[in-house]
């Protein structure tokens, strides 16, 4: 049984490329605000040559960033797309191999992704009902992150 993640259902999907040069998270945020997209799950695969990728220091409740620059490979980035302040915002955790085939991974920060190529498939989702939690993102105090709400009645939940 699934208590503590957001119902939802998923009505459509989209499958495309990014244009060359795109900004992944950016072009995504777009995307859903010209399609009225309030909710979606997204995978990409591709390639780039530039991206800024974090972790998120639990303690301190910062991103530490670190850039990667030379041809990576997407392997796998994945994410979703929620509301916060009213627009679109994109979540996405990449992860990069470069021409040794070494990986990186981490929480893919927007506005730093040289795009060569990029593939992906846009699952939208609608809330099942109005019971069902909120997937607007509002500050949490104890993680410092903006989140998604717990459902209503969730065990869980304070
Ligand atoms: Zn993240």
């Amino acid at each position: 049984m699934i208590n503590t993640v957001l119902a939802g259902k998923s009505n459509q999907c989209y499958m495309g490329r990014f244009e060359y040069g795109a900004d992944i998270i950016t072009a995504l945020e777009d995307f859903c605000e010209k399609n009225n997209i309030q909710h979606a799950w997204i995978n990409v695969i591709g390639a780039l040559s530039k991206a800024t990728i974090s972790y998120y220091d639990q303690k301190s409740h910062e991103y530490v960033t670190k850039v990667y620059e030379g041809d990576h490979e997407i392997v796998s980035c994945s994410g979703n797309v929620s509301r916060k302040d009213g627009k679109a915002f994109g979540h996405l955790h990449i992860v990069l191999s470069n021409t040794k085939y070494k990986t990186r991974a981490g929480h893919l920060m927007p506005g730093t992704v040289a795009l060569f190529a990029g593939e992906f498939m846009l699952q939208v989702v609608d809330k099942v009902d109005d019971n069902s939690g909120d997937l607007d993102r509002k500050f949490d105090e104890k993680t410092g992150l903006h989140l998604w709400q717990p459902m209503m009645g969730c065990p869980l939940a304070d």
